[in-house]
């Protein structure tokens, strides 16, 4: 394509995205693009955006459903060390936005950082846990917060504080196409106690979800003084299987993902949980999986 043809370096054409979902369902995109630095991406984003040619950033497809074939325009994976970084300003942290929760949490629990460590064995990047406030028994991301940095609509490189954004438990207003990074401010605490946090999360964690499985997931957003999954538990919903995807029995909102699945499945699955809850508990579920 013509109007990409400066981004040639950092561009693969028709990339399979299968290796980088969680689930492993996917097509391809029609162009997968690398970039090196925050410029380049911000250049790539311009280019993108004046063309018309469609713009997604992939963070590790842990939270992604990819229902089309092909996937138009170009999907972007921050993978560079450009994104990946941890940088310590003394009262904050800045971590790249590609950068994975559990590089995070290692690199907190080394500079005694306690707050992530409740995280462990949750997959994804900083900025897709970001995106839908990601949270455990301790609570939401957004509570270590402080600021981020975004590309803006116009593609100009931009510092949010957190004080402009509105997070739930259901993600935030952050209408911003590309999350760069995210500065965040721990307590500080002693090796020790931030280890014994983590093991016991860990363990707490490979109970509720069996981990070397595929799992589409987290696949609904909890409806305000609800949980989905105890919801789709009342409803009878565990176990309930669509060719090879099937309903998580320890924990309704997570789809395992047999070897014989099709993305199709997954889909089919989720629309039957959704149209049973709204005929039994007269509950919209609205989706926290994003599907492309
Ligand atoms: C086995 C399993 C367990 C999980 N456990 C939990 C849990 O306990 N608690 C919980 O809250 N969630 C959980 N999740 C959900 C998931 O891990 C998180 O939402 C995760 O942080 C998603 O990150 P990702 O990088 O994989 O995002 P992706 O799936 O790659 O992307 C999700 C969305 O974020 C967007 N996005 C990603 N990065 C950026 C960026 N830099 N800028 C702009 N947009 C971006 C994508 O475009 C997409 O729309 C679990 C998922 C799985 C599969």
């Amino acid at each position: 394509m013509k109007y990409l043809m400066e981004f040639e370096p950092i561009i693969k054409k028709s990339s399979s995205l299968s290796p980088h979902t969680f689930s492993g369902l996917a097509g391809v995109c029609e162009y997968l693009a690398e970039p090196r630095s925050k410029e380049e991406l911000a250049a790539l984003f311009k280019t993108c955006h004046t063309n018309k040619i469609p713009f997604r950033i992939l963070g590790n497809g842990c939270n992604l459903l990819v229902r089309s074939a092909v996937v138009p325009g170009v999907v972007v994976k921050l993978t560079n060390p450009a994104f990946c970084g941890f940088e310590n300003l003394g009262n904050t942290v800045r971590m790249g936005a590609g950068a994975s929760i559990f590089s995070a949490i290692s690199f907190c629990s080394q500079n005694n950082m306690a707050g992530f460590e409740t995280l462990i064995g949750i997959p994804g990047t900083i900025g897709g846990a970001l995106l839908s406030n990601t949270s455990d028994k301790s609570g939401p991301i957004s509570r270590f917060v402080r600021k981020i940095e975004v590309i803006d609509s116009l593609g100009i490189i931009q510092i949010r504080d957190k004080e402009e954004i509105s997070f739930s438990d259901k993600g935030n207003d952050l209408r911003d196409p590309v999350i760069l990074s995210v500065e965040f401010a721990f307590e500080i605490d002693k090796t020790e106690s931030i280890v014994k946090r983590l093991r016991k999360a860990w363990i707490s964690r490979k109970i509720q979800l069996p981990l070397g499985v595929p799992y589409a997931g987290k696949i609904f957003k909890n409806p305000r003084g609800l949980t989905a999954a105890s919801l789709m538990e009342q409803g009878g919903f565990q176990k309930t299987k669509v060719g090879g995807a099937e309903i998580c029995d320890r924990d309704s909102n997570y789809i395992v993902i047999h070897p014989n699945a099709v993305v199709e499945d997954v889909l089919r699955l989720i629309e039957q949980v959704k149209q049973g809850i709204r005929e039994r508990f007269n509950v919209d579920l609205e989706l926290e999986i994003t599907i492309w």
